[in-house]
């Protein structure tokens, strides 16, 4: 089991920027194509922006369309939370930091393979850690 990060709203309040505050606390959205990753192709971890615990890795990620950084799979099941989101009239599946629960986007079933699977993540939850190697 993942230990949970858990800390006041005054605390993240202090701790987040602004645009970090609202989109992991308050589930809000970054428009598409302005966030920091969405077209990033650098090698490394992409870490939640709350509390540090590794998400996804560049391996994984793919050019969706979507104006937002997309992943086929996170590092491993247990780095995610997910929770069905029925607000803005839609029935999505929201994803969550496993250790911290900040909101990280969604998952949609539109992926590529090997998974299918879509995670459409805000930029402003995550922060990469360059790994070296061969960028994309
Ligand atoms: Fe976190």
């Amino acid at each position: 089991m993942t230990e949970k990060t858990r800390k006041s709203e005054a605390e993240w309040r202090r701790e987040l920027t602004p645009e970090q505050y609202a989109v992991c606390r308050l589930k809000g959205t970054e428009p598409p194509f302005t966030g920091r990753y969405w077209n990033t192709k650098t090698r490394g971890v992409y870490a939640c922006a709350c509390c540090g615990q590794e998400l996804f890795h560049s391996d994984a990620k793919f050019d969706s369309g979507s104006g937002w950084p997309s992943f086929w799979e996170p590092l491993a099941t247990e780095k995610v939370a997910t929770e069905m989101d029925g607000s803005h009239g839609m029935q999505r599946t929201e994803v969550l930091c496993g250790r911290c629960e900040a909101h990280l986007g969604h998952v949609f079933d539109d992926g590529p393979r090997p998974t299918g699977l879509r995670y459409c993540i805000n930029s402003a939850a995550l922060k990469l850690k360059p790994e070296p190697g061969r960028d994309r």
